[in-house]
């Protein structure tokens, strides 16, 4: 199978929503955002051993290339139109290609973006992602924008991933303790992750600022705080009390409990600040999403993030978010 076979046969998308104007098979592909809006563009790359591990399902890894990259336009309130597949491959493997493009477009058919365009290579296993969304600028969800006074929300729920991954590289103390159907959950989790889109434009006009939970939760609010020149205050007891929260994680409070909720990476749910009369709001957008959202704390004037469990404890930072030079 050549190159171009290999993209007739698996990439050639059968989506073709109005924000595109021309697919792939040209020199480029042409896009057409509604008239207002601003193009929300972004990419991730996946790299085996880095980001994935190889025993994944080409399937899973199909969906979680491009669900990462959704993920980005959710936190910025954007809505879906394209995306480009840059593709590194050892060899062309029919069947993994099948599985792979499977598990991509089928995400893709469900938020209506489409695969517009690529550059498939020989080489180690790498998948770059680029997605193209659309936002009314001035309700796109900046990092910078949080304000003193600010509620601090969470969708979902935090710590499965990292659960999933210690599990896997059998992490003494965790492996014990994780049941067969606790474990399950958490790989889900980690493999097909949900980019929560609807949540990110219900949200427009009403959250200040947002974020995806790539790497972890205090890293990324950080990315916030930073921007926007606050400190906060969170109360990482509602993330554990969170009826969506892996038990494993609940009943291990002092020990990892804390500490994958906080800093787990590969969630991707939204962290997000809005002004406490947003309130009513804030729970509309998430019944009308179908995506619960929890409020774990506050934005304050003073730099730091201060963590302040139940019993008025506060917890000490030793635990840094996931970079990959450190
Ligand atoms: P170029 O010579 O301009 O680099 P290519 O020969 O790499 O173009 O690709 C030919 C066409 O196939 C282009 O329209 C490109 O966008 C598309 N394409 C290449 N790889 C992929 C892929 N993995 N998925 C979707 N489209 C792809
Ligand atoms: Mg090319």
């Amino acid at each position: 199978m050549g190159e171009f076979d290999l993209i007739r046969r698996h990439f050639q998308h059968a989506l073709h929503p109005p924000g595109v104007a021309l697919h792939n098979g040209d020199d480029c592909a042409l896009l057409a955002p509604a008239p207002g809006m601003r193009l929300a563009v972004s990419t991730d790359m996946l790299v085996e051993g880095r980001h994935f591990l190889s025993t994944v399902s080409p399937e899973a890894l199909g969906h979680k290339a491009l669900a990462v990259n959704l993920s980005d336009l959710a936190a910025m309130g954007a809505e879906p139109l394209a995306f480009t597949l840059a593709l590194s491959l050892p060899r062309a493997d029919d069947a993994w290609l099948a599985a792979f493009a499977k598990g991509l477009l089928a995400l893709a058919d469900t938020h209506g973006c489409a695969l517009v365009g690529g550059d498939t290579t020989a080489g180690p296993l790498n998948i770059c992602i680029t997605v193209f969304g659309q936002v009314p600028e001035h309700q796109a969800l900046r990092r910078s924008a949080a304000q003193v006074g600010d509620d601090i929300y969470v969708s979902g729920c935090l710590g499965d991933a990292r659960l999933a991954l210690e599990v896997f590289r059998g992490t003494p103390g965790v492996c014990g303790l994780v049941s067969a159907e606790a474990f399950a959950a958490a790989r889900l989790r980690m493999e097909r992750p949900t980019p929560r889109l609807a949540l990110g434009m219900a949200l427009r006009g009403l959250a200040h600022a947002a974020a995806d939970v790539s790497d972890g939760l205090l890293g990324d609010l950080g990315h916030i705080l930073t921007a926007s020149g606050l400190g906060a205050v969170l109360h990482p007891d509602e993330l554990l009390n969170n009826i969506a929260t892996n038990p494993i994680l609940s009943s291990d409070r002092g020990h990892f409990g804390y500490e994958y909720c906080l800093t787990g990476g590969d969630d991707y749910e939204l962290v997000f600040t809005a002004p406490p009369s947003a309130r009513a709001a804030v729970q509309q957008a998430a019944s009308a999403s179908h995506t619960p959202v929890i409020r774990i704390g506050h934005t304050v004037a003073q730099l730091g993030l201060t963590l302040l469990t139940a019993s008025g404890q506060v917890l000490p930072q030793r635990w840094a978010s996931f970079d990959h030079f450190a």
